[in-house]
């Protein structure tokens, strides 16, 4: 069960709903629901979690167009891994999916989105890296990708990097592939888009010979198109993180904390199985990196 405080007074008769229910039969299931309202009632005041959790909302940056991580399914609402990350850290909150409104966060603008106070989260292929960090701060890794390369089925001259030289490849603005391609493979044309999906069609008329991001992104995209196919092995090291306000320690934390339960709880992996295990299998959960 997961409940839904609108105010302090739903969050408190929810709590004594929930120890009201302990003594019912469902046994298995009155233990945590115990444990996540009395940790909702405990968050220090004045905390980001102490505001979500009151408030009953919270919004994420995720992506729309990244099948098995981030794509807006036909009902207009996000689906995949990162999306279900997201509710796990929602649902610690108390916040159910009808407390969730989902923004729409593109590579370019993942920062700019937390510094602006327009989303509270970003879940979406988000690499942690030193750069950002000076922007941003990081709960996870929750998730370990590396970037690689996607092509025409029929390609047969790119089978990793360093056949990308004197090709066009296309990326995106903002993008840790976009600065690694440009920092170390010099000699590729980099085109970049605004989305990974506006990269598709390019890729098909021969204006681009090739796709570079993230593994997982493109193993989505693969999955879904027959006519696409991912190319050698993850050149880069990738870890997904969840983005907070730089400052946020106790979020952060709390986040990390909230991670980890997941971990150990099963709700990861399931997580998982339900979007990007449909086509991946099934990885170890990363260790969290408390920088
Ligand atoms: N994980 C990489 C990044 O954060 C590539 C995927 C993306 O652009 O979202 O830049």
């Amino acid at each position: 069960m997961r409940i839904r405080p609108t105010g302090l007074v739903a969050l408190l008769a929810v709590s004594a709903l929930t120890l009201t229910a302990c003594s019912s039969a469902d046994d298995d299931a009155a233990e945590p629901d115990v444990a996540d309202s009395s940790e909702v009632a405990e968050f220090p005041e004045g905390s980001t979690m102490a505001t979500l959790a009151e408030a009953g909302e919270i919004t994420v940056g995720t992506k729309f167009d990244q099948p098995l991580f981030g794509l807006v399914g036909p009902d207009g609402v996000p689906q995949g891994f990162d999306v279900e990350i997201a509710k796990i850290i929602a649902g610690a909150l108390g916040i159910d999916e009808d407390g969730i409104t989902w923004t729409e966060t593109v590579s370019a603008n993942r920062e700019t989105f937390i510094t602006s106070g327009q989303v509270d989260i970003v879940a979406a292929t988000y690499t942690i890296n030193d750069a950002r960090k000076e922007i941003v701060a990081f709960a996870g890794p929750y998730y370990l990708a590396g970037q690689s390369i996607l092509t025409l089925a029929d390609n047969t001259d790119i089978e990793g990097p360093d056949d990308l030289a004197g090709k066009k490849v296309c990326t995106v603005s903002g993008s840790t592939p976009e600065a690694n391609l440009l920092a170390n493979y010099p000699d590729a044309e980099v085109v970049p888009f605004g989305t990974y999906s506006e990269c598709l069609e390019p890729l098909r008329n021969g204006q681009v010979d090739a796709v570079s991001t993230d593994n997982v992104i493109l193993a989505g995209f693969a999955a879904d198109n027959d006519d696409l196919e991912v190319r050698g092995e993850p050149f880069t090291e990738e870890p997904y993180g969840i983005g907070v306000a730089k400052d946020d320690v106790a979020f952060r934390d709390w986040i990390n904390d909230t991670l980890e339960a997941s971990f150990e709880d099963g709700s990861w992996t399931a997580a998982w199985e339900s979007t990007a295990g449909s086509v991946l299998p099934t990885p170890e959960p990363p260790a969290v990196d408390r920088y």
